[in-house]
């Protein structure tokens, strides 16, 4: 199974903790089109090193920055674009990402005419001073609104993202967005604790010392609540920071997670296939130049990579990751296994890891500390 993942580089403005590459000049939106349509004649082959049976494109992610910046009319474009290229079946995942605050009637009805019928939507808070301070362009009653658009608009498969972990969000107001988000029963729930990203407005805010991140134990008691409150509300936690209802699994990152190959276009984007990734660099400005072939950079991964990646993205799964997956991952797999046996048997005795239908899995309630799980487990 085959994913297409396309970024677009373009937000109206920049919010504080967002360490994404975008930018918001204007003027370089209208070279963006021709460029890609340059990138995807030298990438339309990409898939053909795969047997006949991989290539299908089962899912297509359209993602960025803010692809809602764009009007309706580039979309179509790109579209066909991309259709003219590779060869979709007739039914796909197909997912565009989208701010509130460009969400009207008759974009999401264009949205829904493209073909699009997944719809991931950046909420963060339902707090306006939340969304101030992060420097959001909409505000809660906006995000109210679109989704209340999307869905007069047919949209059957919406996400929204909320974020936590930050000093101004009480637990009472942790509580309440999940609440109202619940309320608005979107299929897929996105949640991310803030971070510091490099580059970032919080980054700078942080390093004068005006940003003071919210303790690990008040991160892990509103992790905690978010997996309580989802759960009772009937929502499955199939991933560290994703909860969807049953069916709604987000098959393009389920993709990602299970190392199937991926074409990504556009200025920043990664591909994957076989065991080599490559990536775009992170400027429009050179994607967007006639003359310049040379985007990318690639790495092909070492098996100890290799191996290290299956067992970071199986667990960071509910399910887990299958110990013969594990040990087919590559060649060397056996011999990695058995050397991290002692920490293995460690975790599985005192619970930290659980060993269940030949898989290993880190159960719900020690998601919050996978981070350092996983990185005991390496090789
Ligand atoms: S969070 Fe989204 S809207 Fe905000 S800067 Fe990042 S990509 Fe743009």
């Amino acid at each position: 199974m085959a994913g297409i993942y396309l970024h677009i580089p373009f937000c109206n403005s920049k919010c504080i903790y967002c360490g994404f590459y975008s930018v918001v000049n204007r003027e370089i939106r209208e070279k963006f089109v021709p460029a890609l349509r340059r990138e995807i004649s030298l990438r339309r082959n990409f898939f053909d090193t795969l047997p006949r049976e991989q290539r299908s494109i089962k899912t297509l992610y359209i993602g960025g920055g803010t692809p809602s910046v764009l009007p309706a009319s580039t979309l179509a474009e790109i579209v066909t674009l991309l259709k003219e290229n590779f060869s979709f079946p007739d039914s796909f995942e197909f997912t565009v990402e989208v701010n509130p605050d460009d969400i009207t009637k008759e974009y999401a009805e264009a949205l829904k005419n493209l073909g699009i019928n997944r719809v991931s939507m950046g909420v963060q808070s339902f707090e306006d001073s939340h969304l101030r301070w992060m420097a959001r362009r909409h505000n809660a009653k906006q995000a109210e609104e679109a989704f209340a658009i999307l869905r007069d608009a047919g949209f059957e498969n919406i996400s929204a993202d909320l974020i936590f972990g930050f000093p101004l969000l009480s637990m009472a107001q942790w509580e309440s967005n999940l609440k109202k988000l619940i309320s608005l029963s979107p299929e897929h729930i996105s949640a991310y604790q803030l971070s510091i990203d490099e580059n970032t407005a919080l980054e700078r805010l942080a390093s004068r010392g005006d940003f003071i991140p919210s303790d690990e134990a008040a991160c892990s008691l509103q992790y905690a609540m978010l997996q309580s409150i989802l759960k009772e509300a009937g929502y499955e936690q199939y991933e560290i920071s994703n909860f969807a209802k049953r069916g709604f699994y987000s098959r393009h990152n389920s993709g990602y997670w299970e190392r199937n190959p991926y074409l990504g276009l556009g200025p920043g984007a990664h591909s994957f296939i076989g065991n080599k990734r490559e990536w775009n660099f992170n400027s429009v400005e050179d994607y967007c130049r006639e003359d310049l072939y040379e985007i990318r950079q690639g790495e092909s991964l070492t098996e100890r990579d290799i191996y290290n990646e299956t067992l970071m993205l199986g667990l960071r799964k509910s399910e887990g990751v299958a110990i013969a997956k594990l040990l087919k991952s590559c060649k060397s797999a056996p011999l990695f296994f058995e050397e991290s046996q002692d920490v293995f048997k460690r975790y599985l005795s005192t619970g930290i890891l659980i060993k269940e239908d030949g898989k290993i899995k880190i159960p719900p309630g020690k998601f919050f500390v996978s981070d350092g799980i996983i990185r005991d487990l390496f090789v």
